[in-house]
């Protein structure tokens, strides 16, 4: 019997033995795509091993059907995928939808694939439209034979055949334009996919003649001669904010390609580092593929397929451009490497930082982590030996940092009332900046207008009815499909919103308990402190750029690219403006809350606020003008506050890990979080308590501390009460395996639980 082991997308579940009948000449390979029945369902899944036996007394149910003739995944990228559902104890078909391109697995293939195929003028391509209506099956008796045998070609075959396999098999250009005419596929142009930053005016050309300054020669030959070696090693950049690492990368890449090998540059997030792929681009042309959120399903699928057939050198992309299905990588560079942007919060939780580790790893290739402010886990990585340290002290052009002032809030409470949000000082370098026409922006890490509204006669508030938070207060006509209210000239009106489960209502005038009109607003965000600016400095062109007002695609690129072409005068923002951006003009940066995160009970939480103030700090200052940073805090004496004023990484990183080895927190242990949800609490405690019971004899025999249970910080969430606990060690796999042991022996208990290994946000 032929057996084939296949990742099915099911939570949770190892790959599932299935047998291959004799109608299948081949037996399908490692990574293609396989329909098999799970229970009544057939799925579509991914062969991931050829198993030779079977156990005794169990029999393998057929595979249905065969996609792939040749691997769909390349076997590489199967591999990271195992390496993904083990270490972070998600299912390996979670794993698999994780590295697949979109559309790829949906049971319906006819329905959703996207094919491509030139017409007879050769520039057209069609595309098999993806919605219900077109489906052949509903269609299908009104079609002729000719046009169902196209569609079923195009549904069968792995998506991307090239035109010349459909004029091969007898396909000519009017069957398509006819199945176009009836809606079933549409003809576009086939061009080269445009960068959304030349459109927007934001192009960068390469100056070739630019001449590296000596520092950064230095770290390239450091790195090249790395490069060139041709084994596993990692590197961690630390370079000062606008030390020219992204030239760095660059020269780097086209190394690395010279020598028939491709690169791999991830990002945060790209429309917040427009410059470093127009470079690229710049540099690589077509041969550089770029993931923007600005893409379409279908036009990341056709990405996918032209990095998937050896036509890209350079792959740009987010966290998930990981698993991108480069044939031979030989650079995987992480540029800002402590980004939180990396992790992602849902399964499988993996952190595309430490998956790139392991990609380079099996593929030889030199990992680059790039940041002014590393993580503590990769500097300690460095201090250690174990990453190979390269240093950039200074600017480009010798350029000074920002200075940093602080203003003490308190100070400004007492002589200028509660309610102060922009404090004298501030207001004075705003106004001044305006004057000159440089440009300022200002940072608050908190959205929405006000953080909860209470009653003043009853004290009554609006909590959100499923999570245990109280709703954010948000202008009710700050809705991102009514674009010409999101400047803010709101009219009145406020809605409450919540922030995890998307539940909102409108705040009535009176209070609901006892009618009294007396309901306030306490706290602010961002929406809040964009109408104080727009009131104090009228003349000022304004925008704001958080979660909530670029929900749009393509509204974050043109709002970069309007205050990079000098239309807009003041950025307020989230901590998206605190990223990797490149604005000359920016010579004020101001914090309006830089002890924001400071409350939370959470040991990274100065880390992150030391970053998170570094980075937006190293906003100002880019071009010609010294930049100035002005930081409004109440814990003026905080050290990361301290700290990041003085922009010393050095003293923060001594200080911190000296914190974290008293502690007994990452990076000096292992943390793994489990969160245990119930219909009730006494539900979820009563299941974490029995996963708890059987862990400690385990977790007794490999040292490792379980902590908990206790109800978690966000104690319900969509409807659901949370409980959790921690395993904390240092023997990560044996940790890693009591758990899913336990677990293992709990079906019934598993479904209800989420493990996070190595978490980086505990709620
Ligand atoms: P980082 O990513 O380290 O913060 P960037 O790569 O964004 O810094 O570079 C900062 C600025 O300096 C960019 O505008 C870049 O074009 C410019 N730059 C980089 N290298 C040089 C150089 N050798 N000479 C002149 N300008 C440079
Ligand atoms: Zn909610």
């Amino acid at each position: 019997m032929r057996l084939v082991s296949v990742a099915v997308p099911v939570p949770f579940l190892d790959p599932l033995t299935y047998s291959v009948p004799e109608s299948f000449p081949r037996l399908p390979p490692v990574g293609a795509r396989v329909r098999v029945p799970v229970g009544k369902r057939a799925v579509v899944g991914c062969v991931v091993g050829h198993d030779a036996a079977l156990d005794i007394g169990t029999t393998a149910r057929d595979v249905v059907a065969v996609f792939d003739e040749e691997p769909y995944l390349p076997p590489a990228i199967v591999e990271l995928c195992g390496w993904v559902a083990d270490y972070y104890m998600a299912g390996y078909g979670d794993a698999v939808a994780a590295a697949m391109p979109p559309g790829s697995r949906r049971d319906d293939a006819s329905k959703t694939q996207r094919i491509v195929a030139a017409t007879a003028h050769g520039l057209e391509t069609v595309r098999l439209k993806p919605d219900s209506t077109t489906s052949p099956r509903r269609s299908g008796d009104t079609l002729t034979p000719k046009q169902r045998g196209v569609l079923e070609m195009l549904a069968s075959a792995a998506p991307g055949l090239p035109a010349s396999v459909l004029r091969d098999r007898g396909v000519t250009a009017d069957v398509i334009r006819r199945l176009a005419a009836r809606g079933l596929v549409a003809i576009r142009d086939e061009r080269d996919e445009r960068d959304p930053f030349e459109r927007a005016g934001m192009a960068v050309t390469r100056d070739v003649e630019r001449r590296l300054t000596a520092e950064q020669e230095a770290a390239l030959n450091t790195l090249a001669g790395l490069a060139d070696s041709g084994g596993f090693k990692v590197a961690l950049l630390h370079g000062v904010t606008g030390s020219g690492k992204t030239e760095i990368y660059l020269r780097l890449a086209e190394r690395v390609c010279a020598a028939g090998r491709q690169a791999l540059l991830m990002v945060p997030e790209i429309a917040l580092t427009p410059s470093v792929s127009a470079l690229f681009r710049s540099a690589f042309g077509t041969r550089v593929a770029i993931q923007h959120s600005a893409l379409s399903d279908g036009e990341r699928h056709d990405q996918w397929q032209r990095i998937r057939s050896g036509k890209v050198d350079v792959v740009i992309g987010t966290r998930s451009a990981v698993f991108a299905p480069l044939t031979n990588p030989g650079l995987v560079i992480v540029d800002e490497e402590h980004d939180s942007s990396y992790k992602q919060e849902e399964s499988p939780r993996y952190h595309g930082r430490d998956v790139a580790i392991v990609r380079a790893r099996t593929a030889s290739a030199l990992v680059v982590l790039g940041s002014a402010t590393p993580s503590m886990e990769s500097y300690q990585n460095a201090a250690t030996g174990k990453y190979v340290l390269v240093t950039l002290e200074r600017r480009v052009m010798d350029r000074p940092l920002a200075t940093v002032s602080l203003v003490n809030m308190r100070e400004e409470y007492a002589e200028d009332g509660p309610d102060v949000v922009i404090s004298r000082p501030l207001a004075a370098a705003i106004q001044q900046r305006l004057d000159r026409q440089e440009q300022v922006l200002v940072l608050l890490n908190r959205r929405g207008y006000a953080t909860a509204v209470f009653c003043r006669q009853c004290g009554d508030t609006f909590e959100c009815p499923n999570c245990a938070v109280s709703l954010t207060v948000h202008r009710r006509s700050t809705s991102s499909r009514r674009p010409e209210l999101v400047e803010g000239r709101a009219r009145g009106g406020w809605r409450g919103r919540c922030h995890y489960c998307n539940y909102s209502l409108d705040v009535p005038k009176a209070c609901r308990k006892c009618a009294a009109p007396y309901l306030e607003h306490a706290g602010f965000g961002t929406e809040k402190i964009e109408q104080q600016v727009r009131e104090r400095f009228p003349q000022a062109r304004v925008a704001r750029v958080d979660r909530d007002s670029v929900r749009r695609k393509g509204s974050l690129t043109s709002l970069l690219s309007r205050f990079a072409a000098g239309e807009l005068d003041v950025l307020v923002g989230t901590q998206m403006i605190a990223k990797g951006h490149d604005f000359p003009r920016v010579t004020l940066v101001g914090v309006i809350s830089a002890d924001v995160g400071l409350g939370l009970a959470d040991f990274r939480a100065a880390e992150r606020t030391f970053q998170l103030l570094t980075q937006v700090a190293g906003r100002a200052g880019r071009g010609e003008q010294t930049g100035e940073a002005i930081v409004q805090t109440l814990y003026p004496g905080h050290y990361s506050i301290q700290l990041a004023c003085r922009q010393d990484y050095s003293g923060f990183f001594d200080k911190e890990i000296a914190y974290r080895r008293g502690m007994r927190y990452p990076p000096m242990v292992a943390l793994v979080n489990a969160v245990v949800r119930g219909r009730t609490f006494d539900e979820a405690m009563r299941a974490a308590s029995e996963i708890v019971r059987r862990l400690e004899p385990m977790a007794g025999r490999v040292s490792c501390l379980v902590l908990g249970p206790a109800p978690a910080p966000l104690g319900r969430l969509r409807g659901e009460h949370r409980v959790q606990f921690f395993l904390k060690g240092t023997k990560r796999a044996e940790m890693r395996a009591a758990l899913k042991d336990v677990l293992a022996a709990m079906p019934e208990v598993r479904r209800h639980v989420t493990v996070d290994v190595d978490p980086l946000n505990v709620l």
